[in-house]
């Protein structure tokens, strides 16, 4: 039987923080990040080229430290540094089983991760490296999200995958109302009419401007990542 063939040649992988929280409150669980990192690699496997965009919240969230009275920028820097620490411990979990990386931070921190330089970038990908964007724009006041479709536009990557916890975006909270209805397509106009929580407004419009579509999917099903790069319709896409 002839490989099932991917439907991007190129995606940008939003993983948030709390993805690397297996069943821990806080940080990160090793052996969730490892079997992360091997559905990553099976999927880059398939030939298709992977940049992956890691958010910090299961370590620090600004908003959270403004909240508590911590000044918003001082409390941003520290979510950055989050994010730095889990594409750490991702490059190290994709390296373990084969996988070649590059770690890309918006803050310098050359002793650590390259600066983004986007030809570079662009020649990683080509190579077959899978690159780790961290430290999201570099600026306080935005979140990952933003920057996954900031950096998602500049690579041309086919989509944004946005995993997270839940199968796909809802009318309203499935955990709290259970006659909350799932999408298996909406628009971008209607997510940020109704506020549904997909990405931040920021992102939602970055990727309507620009027509990149984003597939919200769970990645609690183990191979839930290689169904959605094959095309098989799971999770909502927006459009
Ligand atoms: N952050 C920031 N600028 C950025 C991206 C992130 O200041 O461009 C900070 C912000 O404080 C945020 C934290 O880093 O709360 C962690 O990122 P995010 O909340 O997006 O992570 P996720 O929810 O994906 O785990």
């Amino acid at each position: 039987m002839p490989a099932p063939k991917p439907a991007y040649d190129r995606v940008l992988l939003k993983l948030s923080g709390e993805s690397l929280l297996g069943r821990q409150a806080f940080g990160i669980d090793f052996r969730t990040t490892q079997a992360i990192a091997q559905e990553i690699k099976e999927v880059h496997g398939l030939g298709v080229q992977i940049a992956i965009m890691i958010g910090g919240g299961n370590i620090f969230r600004g908003v959270r430290g403004a909240a508590e009275g911590v000044e918003r920028v001082s409390a941003d820097q520290m979510g950055l540094l989050a994010t730095i620490m889990n594409g750490i411990a991702l490059q190290e979990a994709l390296e373990k089983i084969g996988v070649m990386t590059r770690h890309v931070s918006a803050l310098e921190i050359r002793a650590i991760a390259e600066p983004f330089i986007r030809r570079r970038v662009l020649r990683h990908l080509e190579k077959g490296r899978v690159i780790i964007f961290s430290a999201g724009l570099g600026s306080p006041y935005f979140t990952t999200d933003t920057a996954a479709a900031l950096r998602a536009l500049e690579i041309k990557a086919g989509a944004i995958l946005k995993a997270t916890k839940v199968d796909g975006v809802y009318s309203a909270d499935p955990l709290k109302d259970p006659k909350a209805k799932r999408f298996n397509r909406i628009r971008y106009i209607e997510v940020l009419k109704r506020g549904l929580e997909v990405m931040d407004a920021t992102a939602i419009s970055l990727c309507k401007d620009n027509k990149l579509p984003i597939i919200v999917f769970s990645l609690k099903k183990r191979g839930n990542i290689q169904r959605v790069v094959l095309g098989e319709g799971i999770g909502t896409t927006v459009y």
